[in-house]
C-alpha cells in the first residue's frame, strides 16, 4: 500500500518509521512518500500561509503549495484531510481504508487549510476525537498506524487484530506473563490450566464485564447484537452473557 503524507513538518513523522510501520516499510508491504508542502510553493518567501479573508484569528494554509505538491507528485487513491471537523476515526474505518491501495493524508495547521484545496482533491475528513490538536501531523500518525495494523503481514501474526479491544465489539480481556507470582499478585489460576475451552470463556467473560463497567455504550450495542442472533453463540456462551447481563 502506498501512503502518501503531505505536511510541513515532514521531520515530525520520524517515530513512525521505527517499529512495526518501519518495519513494513522496510518489506516493502508499506510505502511512506513523506513528503514537504513547502517545498512546491511558488511565493519567492517560501510563505504557505495568510490571513483569513473576513478576518479571524490565526492563518490558513494557501491552496497553491497544496494543489502543486499534490499534482506534481502524482498522488492518487482517496484524499484524506486530518481534522476535528472530520468523522470520528474508527476500526472499521481503519480497516476499509487497509483495503486500498493508495492513499494521500493531508496535515493541516495554524487554524486549518483553504477550504478551495479540500474541494480539489476531493478530500474526506477525518478526526481522531473530540479535541483539537495544533497540526495533522499526530493525527495522522494515528491514522497509518490503526490502518497499517489491518494490511496482511504488517502484525507478526493477523489473528491478534481479531482479538483486540473493540475489533470484536468487546475491551480486551485482562492478560499476565511472567512471573506467576509477585507481591503485586497472582496470576488467575484458570491460565495456567491449560484448558483452552475454559480460557476462552474465563476471557469472554472478562471481556463483558470491563466493557459493561467502562464502555455502556459499546456494551449496549453488543447486548444488541446478541439478542438480534442468539444462535451464533454455544449455549455456554450464551449462559454466560446472560449472567453478565443480570450481573
Ligand atoms: N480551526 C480548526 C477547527 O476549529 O476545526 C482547527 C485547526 S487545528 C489548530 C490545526 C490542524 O490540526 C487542523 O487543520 C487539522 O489538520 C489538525 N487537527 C487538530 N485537531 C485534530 C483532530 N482532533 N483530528 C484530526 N486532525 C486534527
Amino acid at each position: 500500500m502506498k501512503i502518501n503524507i503531505m505536511t510541513l513538518f515532514p521531520e515530525m513523522f520520524e517515530p513512525i518509521r521505527s517499529s512495526m510501520i518501519g518495519r513494513a516499510a522496510d518489506n516493502g508491504i508499506i510505502e511512506l512518500n513523506i513528503v514537504n508542502i513547502r517545498d512546491y510553493t511558488e511565493d519567492k518567501h517560501c510563505r504557505v500561509d495568510d490571513t483569513p479573508f473576513g478576518g479571524g484569528a490565526g492563518m490558513l494554509m494557501q491552496v497553491q503549495p497544496i494543489i502543486s505538491c499534490y499534482r506534481q507528485n502524482e498522488f492518487a487513491g482517496r484524499t484524506i484531510y486530518m481534522s476535528p471537523r472530520g468523522r470520528k476515526l474508527s476500526q472499521e474505518t481503519a480497516e476499509e481504508l487497509a483495503g486500498e491501495g493508495e492513499l494521500t493524508i493531508l496535515c493541516g495547521h495554524y487554524e486549518g487549510v483553504d477550504e478551495r484545496a479540500l474541494t480539489e482533491l476531493s478530500a474526506e475528513e477525518i478526526s481522531i476525537g473530540d479535541y483539537v490538536l495544533t497540526g495533522g501531523e499526530l493525527p495522522a500518525m494515528v491514522l497509518v498506524d490503526a490502518v497499517a495494523r489491518f494490511i496482511p503481514g504488517v502484525l507478526a501474526s493477523d489473528e491478534s487484530v481479531l482479538e483486540e479491544s473493540i475489533y470484536s465489539g468487546l475491551l480486551e480481556y485482562p492478560q499476565y506473563t511472567r512471573p506467576r507470582t509477585m507481591e503485586e499478585g497472582e496470576v488467575p489460576e484458570v491460565l495456567l490450566s491449560g484448558d483452552h475451552k475454559k480460557i476462552d470463556l474465563w476471557r469472554f467473560e472478562q471481556a463483558m464485564r470491563l466493557t459493561k463497567e467502562r464502555r455502556p455504550d459499546m456494551w449496549q450495542e453488543f447486548v444488541e447484537k446478541f439478542r438480534a442472533d442468539e444462535k451464533a453463540y454455544s449455549k455456554k456462551e450464551r449462559l454466560l452473557i446472560e449472567s453478565v447481563i443480570r450481573y
